[in-house]
């Protein structure tokens, strides 16, 4: 499995999951995996097409995805080729003979297909060795995205019924979960969910105050880096795009009221890297299968954390750093409130409405925003801080404010609570309006008593309390301010009021790589990049990632042994463009004879940790009671693995019983027997046994006199 990792893919090691995945399908056992975008699902069944015989059959909702994946796939030598509706009748016909002579190793179909039964019997005639069911939740009403189309999925369980099924999703609540393996008919599946956590995004929040120059300012700290800025309405949409192209940024924009025509364009052009930024309203969304985008900024609020997350996980798939920039203004809660208040349905709407106080107060507290993403999917986060979000980062600074929540707040009464905060914080500062004058707001005693205060502190004021639920927003269309009874008690001077004033520190920013990358030649690479991607018609990013693009410009790979060594880089991928960038990064090197060619890190860091993880999950199998041969079927790892992380777990230092493992007398023999002939050697303890004492039980005991003795004489 390692090897094809390596040599298909051009990855070192696997990522969390994967392994056990692929171990359990390559056994044909059923599988439900969630994992998060980005996480590395498709190779979780692209790796099996290498190593099993017969077929991998991927069922996939989207058409644009389809062709991704499948010139993904090739680009690695794998043979793999889809049908769908955007394939004419001859196409379909070839890809149909070739599969019937097993020259296939992967195909792709949309769900539609197992509608007619004739499918189900070209299938039959055909050795599969797997089904993979990519966005399994879409066959769940339970889901958010429900396909009547995958209910069709139901009848391959009962035509197929030796070959596995592997469900993968990136969202699926417990209740989902259980539809889709009902609905699938999977028997004990082997189960897996994995963690939500993005560690290579970055979160922050910021007041929203001019969308345009924010977005400028975060532009100008990002240049040329793709991103998407999500708006909510299509009229945002075309604004903030116009003013960007206006303003020298390569933009366009996205959203459903354009024809299917622009809108693939738009799309096009952002995958190819031919515009920076794409400015989208949310239908902007499950096909995007781009690896490098940097950034992701809501200028509006989102009306839920779900979809938040999803939409920030587009950022960074290929797991170098990025960005997920939120600008929260107060005044967009009325705005979604508006839409909420008009589902009919009771449950619903409370439902929605509840949802909409979850992503408020993940903008408005302050609290690490990853610890508070993690917590909504129900996962803690172990570290206290994270240092990959604006609050982390920051210094909070606690501020009093009474004697300006009093004045806000009298204002707010002496009114008659019937006003929104911009007429509030006119009164304070003394403005002369006409509606002020109408209302003859100027002879309240509180008309004025603030004017020696900017406008933007007392939005900050009232921002807080509201924050606070010292005053209180009602209404959706026409918001006005309300007191609380809280915040009576700041009003009459029995509690103070404070604020919280996030001073950022430092600018760490979000783990990634941190060796140095020559910015000249990656943009050279990209160039190069870009110009193979054209040749061969695929995306840029299909061709190298950013993340290897960067290991070529900090590391020089310049033969093809350490080519081989970048993140991505299989063979296939060698042979098809190394030679172009190896003569690029030679002729960068030519140019630049005094550069340094740093030291390529050993990865076996990155194996080591995997390792780590895979001992854990055994020694706490083991510590829950269970035998090295349970553990050993249980994560469908072979006996001998299972041995080694027991052996490993003694070795460094884990409360392991050892008479669980070896019998107290046998024990003594084989310590005995490595003492008198003074050897770590297995066999030879193993054969002067000739039969009686297993390779493990000599391992263990091994392991035991090393930690326990500290050696064999
Ligand atoms: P998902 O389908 O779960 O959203 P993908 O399968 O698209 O995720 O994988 C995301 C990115 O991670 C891809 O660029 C893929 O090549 C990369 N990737 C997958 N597995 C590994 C691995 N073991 N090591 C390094 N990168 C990987
Ligand atoms: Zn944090």
């Amino acid at each position: 499995m390692l090897e094809t990792l390596k040599t298909t893919f051009g990855f070192s090691a696997f990522r969390s999951f994967q392994e056990e995945i692929i171990s359990h399908i390559l056994e044909k056992r059923d599988v439900f995996a969630v994992m998060p975008t980005g996480g590395g699902k498709s190779l979780c069944y692209q790796l099996p097409a290498k190593l099993m015989e017969g077929t991998v059959v991927v069922v996939s909702p989207l058409i644009s995805l389809m062709k991704d994946q499948v010139d993904a796939a090739r680009e690695n030598g794998i043979k793999a080729a889809y049908i769908n509706s955007s394939l004419g009748f001859e196409e379909s016909r070839d890809i149909i003979q070739k599969l019937r002579e097993h020259r296939l190793e992967m195909l792709y179909i949309a769900p539609e297909r197992f509608s007619i039964d004739s499918f189900f019997n070209l299938l039959k005639n055909i050795p599969i060795s797997l089904f993979a069911i990519d966005e399994a939740h879409c066959i769940s009403e339970w889901g958010h995205d429900f396909r009547p189309d995958y209910l069709n999925l139901s009848g391959l369980r009962v035509h197929f019924p030796g070959v596995p099924i592997g469900a993968f999703t990136a969202t699926a609540t417990m209740k989902v979960q259980q539809d889709v393996t009902e609905k699938l008919g999977l028997k004990s599946p082997f189960q897996v969910r994995a963690s939500f956590n993005r560690p290579n995004l970055f979160y922050r929040v910021e007041k929203k105050q001019d969308v345009e120059t924010q977005v400028m300012g975060f532009l100008a700290e990002h240049r040329n880096e793709p991103g998407i800025i999500y708006r909510t309405t299509r009229k945002s949409v075309e604004e903030l795009a116009f003013f960007l192209t206006a303003n020298g940024i390569k933009a366009s924009c996205y959203h459903a009221g354009l024809d299917q025509e622009e809108r693939k364009r738009s799309q096009d052009a952002f995958n190819n890297d031919e515009i920076q930024v794409m400015v989208a309203t949310i239908a902007f969304g499950m096909g995007i299968d781009k690896s490098n985008v940097r950034f992701i900024i809501h200028a509006d609020l989102p009306k839920n954390i779900e979809g938040y997350y999803q939409e920030t996980g587009r950022a960074g798939r290929d797991g170098e750093k990025a960005h997920c920039l939120l600008l929260f203004g107060r005044g967009d809660i009325p705005k979604i409130r508006y839409f909420l208040d008009r589902i009919e349905n009771d449950t619903e709407r409370s439902s929605a409405v509840n949802k909409l106080n979850q992503i408020t107060r993940y903008a408005s507290q302050y609290v690490c925003r990853r610890k508070q993403l993690l917590a909504y999917f129900g996962e803690t986060y172990g570290e206290e801080k994270c240092n990959t979000c604006d609050i982390c980062i920051s210094n909070l600074k606690s501020m009093e404010i009474t004697t300006d929540a009093q004045m806000i707040m009298s204002a707010i009464i002496r009114s008659g609570e019937r006003f929104g905060a911009g007429h509030i914080i006119d009164i304070v500062r003394g403005a002369d309006t006409k509606r002020i004058r109408e209302c003859g707001h100027d002879r309240l005693k509180t008309y004025r008593i603030g004017k020696n205060k900017e406008k933007s502190h007392w939005r900050f004021i009232v921002d807080e309390l509201l924050a606070k639920g010292l005053i209180l927003q009602e209404g959706d269309r026409y918001p006005v301010l309300k007191m609380s009874k809280t915040g009576l008690e700041v009003l009459f001077g029995r509690e103070k009021a404070f604020a919280v004033i996030k001073e950022v520190t430092e600018t760490t920013s979000p783990s990634g790589n941190e060796i140095e990358v020559h910015q000249e030649l990656f943009e050279r690479l990209k160039i190069l990049r870009k110009k193979l991607a054209q040749e061969h018609h695929v995306p840029p990013y299909i061709i190298f990632s950013d993340r290897a693009l960067h290991e070529m410009a900090s590391y020089f790979p310049a033969d093809p042994g350490s080519f081989l060594k970048v993140a991505g880089v299989g063979e296939k991928k060698l042979n098809t463009y190394g030679a172009a960038f190896i003569s690029e990064i030679n002729a960068y090197i030519k140019e630049h004879p005094y550069i340094r060619i740093p030291e390529r890190p050993v990865q076996k860091q990155e194996l080591k940790k995997k390792k780590g993880e895979t001992v854990d999950i055994s020694l706490e199998l083991f510590y829950q009671g269970f035998s090295v041969d349970e553990i050993a079927q249980k994560r469908g790892l072979a006996v001998s693995t299972i041995a080694g992380h027991l052996e490993q777990s003694i070795l460094m230092g884990y409360e392991v019983d050892i008479t669980r493992l070896v019998d107290p007398g046998k024990l003594s023999m084989i310590r005995e027997v490595m003492v008198r002939y003074d050897t770590w050697h297995l066999t030879p303890v193993v054969e002067y046994f000739d039969g009686e004492v297993s390779f493990e039980e000599a391992r263990f005991v091994r392991a035991w006199i090393k930690k326990e003795e500290g050696n064999p004489g």
